[in-house]
């Protein structure tokens, strides 16, 4: 297949909404947007053998690529709305793309945001998603305005990702349907845009993980100019880490590193002003992926971790978790 014939049986696949004037097909797209809504716009590449292993199944990239601009929108508390493709392929594998698109059209259906446009290379593997969103003016949810008081949450859970890698590279066998529940939060992570659409109602600042827990609520305390105290027995651990760690012999401390400094997560991490607690908290529903508190904000900088034993360990603002240090407070 040429390259047109490639984009109109594996992209250009869409009915667009009334807000794409013009899709796939000519030398730009024109959309129209609402006309009191500010733009957010996030491009993130995935690069084969940097951001995932180069025999990676096509449709957990397919699902990945989008997910990953999805998650950077729901961190503004914004509505995610139209995308563009820059794909770089080695070869035209029909298989290939079939399962990847599909992937990524069927996650994008979830959200109701269209592929408007791209661009199709030869060359090593590569993803590059660039995603518009848009939200209510002067409404989106920045990093930098966390104040002292504010409640730390975090939604879903943390360090399954991480795990699931960890058990891949070190061939460690655990229960296959567990290990598969794992690799479904490693592969296919789900945006939290439905989350993010309560939490921009009632947060000081937000930020999506994708580093790390430690790595980026250090980014909202610098951009805030604040600390944060966090006790690590409250982060929030699937029933599947919680299985896996016990099958694979990891010790709690070995676990709590995942759930703090592990990537891929995806999920959002929000300060809450405390007089926005109670509206929050009848806010949420059910159906929604659970929000546990880890922490509070706090005058100073950087991260103060406790553990259950009340012991201290401090954590640089913009670097990754360190270690629990031997004084208690
Ligand atoms: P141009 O040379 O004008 O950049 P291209 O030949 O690269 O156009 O692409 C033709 C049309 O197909 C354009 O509308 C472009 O946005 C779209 N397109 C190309 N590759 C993709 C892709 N992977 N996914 C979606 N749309 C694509
Ligand atoms: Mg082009």
């Amino acid at each position: 297949v040429d390259e047109f014939s490639l984009i109109e049986r594996y992209f250009d696949v869409q009915t667009p909404p009334a807000s794409v004037v013009l899709g796939i097909g000519d030398d730009t797209a024109i959309l129209k947007p609402p006309s009191t809504q500010d733009l957010l716009v996030t491009t993130d590449t995935l690069v084969s053998g940097v951001h995932f292993p180069a025999e990676t199944h096509p449709a957990a990239i397919g699902h990945k690529a989008l997910a990953v601009n999805l998650s950077d929108i729901a961190a503004m508390g914004g509505e995610p709305a139209w995308f563009t493709l820059a794909l770089t392929i080695p070869d035209i594998d029909e298989g290939w793309l079939e399962a990847f698109s599909a992937s990524l059209h069927e996650l994008a259906r979830r959200y109701d945001v269209s592929l408007v446009g791209g661009d199709t290379t030869r060359g090593p593997l590569s993803i590059t998603v660039t995603m518009i969103g848009t939200v209510t003016e002067g409404k989106a949810i920045k990093r930098s305005n966390a104040k002292p008081g504010d409640a730390v949450f975090v939604t879903g859970s943390l360090g399954d990702a991480a795990l699931a890698l960890h058990c891949l590279q070190n061939d460690i066998e655990i229960d296959a349907a567990i290990m598969a529940r794992l690799r479904e939060a490693l592969d296919e992570p789900m945006p939290r845009i439905d989350e993010g659409r309560i939490l921009r109602n009632h947060a000081s600042a937000m930020i999506d993980i994708s580093d790390g827990l430690v790595a980026d609520l250090g980014h909202i305390l610098s951009a805030s100019s604040v600390a944060a105290e966090m006790l690590t027995q409250q982060l929030p651990l699937s029933q599947n880490v919680l299985e896996a760690t016990n099958q694979a012999k990891i010790t709690t401390d070995r676990l709590i590193q995942f759930a703090l400094t592990g990537g891929d997560d995806y999920e959002l991490c929000v300060a809450v002003p405390e007089s926005q607690l109670s509206a929050l908290q009848q806010s949420w529903s059910p159906s929604l992926a659970p929000l546990t508190r880890v922490g509070t904000i706090t005058t100073g900088s950087g991260l103060k971790l406790y553990d259950a034993d009340g012991q201290s360990g401090t954590s640089a603002a913009t670097g990754g978790y360190t270690h629990f240090d031997e004084h208690t407070d």
